[in-house]
């Protein structure tokens, strides 16, 4: 062993989603959303003049800022901006989880929640959902260094009901409660931002990656107090003062400035889940109901791992994870109502092969 080997920081990094390059595919693995961005998103960058490009961006991000303020109808001095909600996230864990007491997050969750704990070295519980997958909002009434959870959860597709959501984060004044929404505009239940005004330790991160299309550009944020807010941006500008490019405070804040198109997006989305969830279920297929743009599906007659392969063999992926209690599921993101024809069928021919009868 070199000497210098001792004095080098060992992590088990987060595994994304595949990202094959395969023109033919069907890609339901990451959540993405199978229509474009707003149309004012592709004006936006065809309208953005690069010799702009020469100067550093807006430290502050204004310009994304002041969109989604209007948007929200809150103070810009409650809005901070990242590079995708995994940048927020990452700066959330550094600033607000710094207790010698464990932070909680469900055991079954977004998987990137245990590698920043490891990666900043924060102490860590991760509270068992029920046998039907859900939250139980008691088990976060105990001392913590803090609190993080995604509404809906991922990737169960579970809604946590806003009463359970309040009384986690009344529960727990002492605390910083996050409550990471990349999945809210797909519930039907209203964000946890109607709670702010209530409540000072509660910050909500929300993302474009999912519901706005804009995986490819990175924009995440978090809403909070200007307390809070002020807090994270110390942090922030800590690290790297220009988070934020160019084009993505511009097509950003095209993006937040055309509400009928996303809503309309949203929608067609939610219309095709409901659908998808009916005939994966005719197919013999057990779902939690989703609030989410995926589906987390089960198969009495054929494990989750072999349909994984056998649609991957017909360039059709979904995500699969290895990992005790959700081993025989299957994430099918939701795509257009062509893609998931295609997903059904093939669903269907590769069980009737399985159970002839
Ligand atoms: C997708 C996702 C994120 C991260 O999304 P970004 O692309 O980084 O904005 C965060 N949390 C959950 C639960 C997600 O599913």
């Amino acid at each position: 062993m070199k000497g210098w080997e001792k004095n080098i920081r060992r992590v088990t990094p987060y595994t994304p989603g595949e990202q094959p390059d395969c023109p033919q595919m069907i890609k339901l693995n990451t959540n993405e959303n199978p229509y474009p961005p707003a149309p004012g998103v592709r004006r936006a960058l065809e309208a953005l003049d690069t010799d702009r490009l020469r100067l550093y961006p807006d430290p502050a991000a204004g310009r994304l800022v002041k969109a989604l303020a209007k948007r929200l109808c809150l103070g810009e001095d409650q809005i901070f901006v990242g590079v995708g909600s995994d940048d927020v996230l990452a700066m959330c864990f550094l600033t607000f989880f710094n207790s010698k007491k464990p932070i909680l997050f469900p055991d079954i969750s977004y998987s990137f929640y245990p590698v920043w704990a490891e990666l900043f070295g924060v102490p860590y519980e991760t509270p068992a959902l029920d046998e039907d997958f859900r939250i139980r909002k008691e088990d976060y009434f105990r001392e913590n260094g803090g609190i993080i959870f995604p509404n809906p959860n991922a990737p169960t597709s579970l809604l946590l009901e806003s009463r359970d959501v309040e009384e986690i984060i009344a529960r727990n004044p002492d605390v910083i409660v996050i409550v990471d929404e990349a999945y809210i505009d797909f519930a039907e239940s209203p964000s946890a931002l109607e709670l702010l005004g209530k409540y000072d330790n509660l910050l909500v991160v929300q993302t474009f990656s999912k519901s706005r299309a804009m995986c490819g550009m990175r924009i995440g944020y978090a809403v909070g107090s200007p307390e809070l807010i002020r807090c994270l941006n110390d942090v922030k500008y800590s690290f790297n003062s220009y988070t934020m490019s160019l084009p993505a405070l511009e097509l950003g804040a095209a993006s937040v400035e055309e509400e009928d198109y996303f809503q309309e997006t949203v929608g067609k989305i939610k219309a095709t889940r409901k659908r998808s969830l009916k005939a994966l279920r005719e197919l013999g297929f057990s779902c939690p109901q989703s609030s989410a743009n995926f589906i987390f599906a089960s198969h009495p007659d054929c494990p989750a791992r072999e349909l994984f392969e056998a649609l991957k063999r017909e360039h059709i992926y979904v995500r699969y994870f290895s990992k005790p209690r959700i081993d025989n599921y299957l994430r099918i993101t939701i795509g257009t109502d062509a893609e998931m024809d295609t997903l059904l069928e093939t669903l269907q021919r590769l069980l009737s092969k399985k159970n002839p009868n």
